[in-house]
């Protein structure tokens, strides 16, 4: 049907099919609406669907991850480990999938290409990659704040004769590494995950590292049915306290600063946070260590020695020790014997900075002083982050506007959800959202969506929009929010910035970085209040 008649295709057309997208589907079923997934790749999970590398799991504790909706759903389901890996994961979101019978209104290899909004018909004409049409009245984008990989921009990656993957394309067949000569580039939270895994395995392991991350252990355990019953027994309590903490972690922030307490209780504190279990280091710290030069100073230097007791040859420990961002200021990446891997006599660290990467030849890598030979070559090099997967769909609003232009100097969004002069178009986890552990927020932001279209389909409303002033207030506010933020000092992904894409070279702030209950309590307020800060018709 042709964008410009009267009645869309569908009420709802969503993109995405991973937990953003899958939960909405849900909702909205429930409003008795017609719904559409248009999903890229061939089966739901989203993060989990795509990233299938070797050693990728969870930094957040599955059971705290976990939907929270279903009774029956957190019932019947187990988790075999705290910090689950990647196959049980996509098993899981299978599983909601099937239990709720979500598969019949998703259309898999969908890629959508296109979105226009017609104002006449006050409905959106979405094109997929195959050239096939669809209009609907409300769009919804769950397309993932981490879905868009980026390949370095190195040249002769289509040179190389043996086998190179992404990690976020692995192939669904297994892949093996033993007795290979394998190449890692890059040590993020991804690439972390990666190297501990494969040198395991591997023949002989070359990381290429151009900036260390400050690491910290996992401390991941196998659950066991007694442990997983009490985990179940207290899911209201946790589930409650997900909602109350600062980023819908089980840690939120302590209430002390680093320097109220001695340098005794200090290096106390931190080593009981260093033999915890998960984010706690980073997300149940000194309520200063992220604002505070000193205290973040004092911090750093803390892991810094930990990572050499670690690294048994001092120069290696020395090249693994972040000097250009202090702990915290990045993405935290978790580890399991990450650092020892150093200590291996097959694996070889190899600092780009010093020697860069000048291309990929037929048979490896070359720097500015070797030439490497593979078998194997990994691209652990991430994500264009929070609005990569909005610029790669050509999204256009009133007379045609394009988005990518709309957000030329950075995302401009209201609550993280309406765009201004992009009318009828929710977005889930985008931009100026509260992230934190992100099923919380998911959840969050599926209901707020929904109310939102349950109030437009009772009130006969086809048309509801962001207006001028309440964007503006939100972007100002969420720039407020970023003030002070040493994180906001540094270059990474969670400032927008991406050397291996063009155009993303300078910092913004494109993440929320109030508190989650701060965001929820905002929201509310717009929802109890009748919607009535929006334009509605
Ligand atoms: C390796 C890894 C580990 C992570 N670990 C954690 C963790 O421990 N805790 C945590 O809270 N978060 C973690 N995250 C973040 C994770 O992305 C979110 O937790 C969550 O999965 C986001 O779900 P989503 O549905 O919003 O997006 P995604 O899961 O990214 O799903 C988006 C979907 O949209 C599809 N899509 C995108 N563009 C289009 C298009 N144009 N047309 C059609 N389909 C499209 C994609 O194919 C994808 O399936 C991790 C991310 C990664 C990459």
């Amino acid at each position: 049907m042709a964008a410009t008649d009267a009645s869309p295709d569908y009420d709802v057309i969503i993109i995405g099919a991973g937990m953003s997208g899958l939960y909405q589907l849900y909702r909205l079923r429930e409003l008795g609406l017609k719904v559409r997934i248009f999903e890229t790749g061939t089966g739901v999970g989203g993060t989990w669907y795509w990233n299938r590398y070797p050693g990728a799991r969870f930094d957040s504790e599955s059971y705290s991850y976990a939907y929270s909706f279903s009774q029956e759903l957190l019932d019947e389901w187990n988790w075999s480990e705290h910090f689950a890996g990647q196959p049980e994961t996509l098993r899981y979101l299978n599983h909601v999938a099937d239990k709720f019978d979500l598969r019949r209104d998703i259309q898999f290899r969908s890629r959508v290409t296109a979105a226009h909004w017609q104002e006449g018909a006050r409905s959106w004409d979405v094109t997929l990659e195959d050239g096939s049409r669809h209009s609907t009245r409300f769009l919804i984008t769950a397309i993932g704040p981490l879905s868009a990989p980026t390949m370095p921009r190195i040249e002769g990656t289509d040179m190389f004769r043996g086998e190179s993957f992404h990690t976020a394309r692995w192939p669904h067949e297994p892949v093996s590494f033993a007795g290979k000569r394998v190449a890692v580039i890059g040590t993020g939270a991804t690439g972390v995950q990666t190297i501990q895994e494969v040198a395991k395995t591997a023949g002989h392991l070359t990381v290429f590292q151009r900036t260390p991350n400050w690491c910290a252990p996992l401390h991941n355990r196998t659950i066991g049915a007694e442990e997983m019953a009490t985990i179940k027994a207290g899911y209201p309590e946790m589930f409650k306290r997900c909602q109350e903490t600062f980023a819908c972690f089980l840690h939120t922030p302590n209430r002390r600063r680093t320097f109220d307490v001695t340098l005794e209780e200090r290096e106390a504190f931190w080593e009981k946070l260093y033999a915890e279990p998960g984010f706690g280091i980073w997300q149940g710290n000194f309520r200063d260590i992220l604002v505070d030069r000193a205290a973040n100073a004092a911090l750093s230097d803390f892991v810094a020695r930990k990572i050499r007791q670690r690294v048994k040859d001092p120069k290696v420990a020395e090249k693994l020790i972040p000097k250009n961002h202090g702990f915290g200021t990045r993405r935290v990446p978790l580890e399991t014997r990450y650092y020892e891997v150093y200590n291996q006599p097959n694996v070889l660290l190899v600092d780009i900075k010093e020697t860069p990467i000048e291309r990929i030849t037929p048979k490896g890598i070359k720097t500015s002083d070797a030439e490497y030979e593979f078998d194997i070559i990994i691209y652990a090099t991430g994500f264009d982050a929070i609005t990569g997967s909005f610029d790669r769909i050509d999204i256009r609003g009133v007379n045609g506007l394009p988005l990518k232009d709309k957000w030329a100097d950075g995302p401009q969004t209201f609550l993280g959800v309406l765009v201004e002069d992009f009318p009828n178009m929710m977005m889930l986890i985008g931009p100026h959202t509260a992230l934190g552990n992100i099923p919380r927020s998911i959840e969050y932001n599926v209901d707020w969506v929904t109310k939102l279209v349950r109030f437009a389909e009772d009130r006969g409303l086809t048309r509801v929009a962001a207006t001028e002033a309440g964007v503006k207030s939100w972007t100002d506010h969420v720039k407020s929010l970023g003030i002070g933020l040493l994180s906001n000092e540094v270059d990474s992904w969670m400032t927008g910035v991406n050397r291996n894409v063009a155009g993303k070279q300078t910092r913004i702030i494109a993440r929320y970085s109030g508190s989650a209950p701060a965001y929820r309590e905002r929201c509310d307020e717009v929802a109890a209040k009748d919607f009535q800060e929006l334009a509605l018709a």
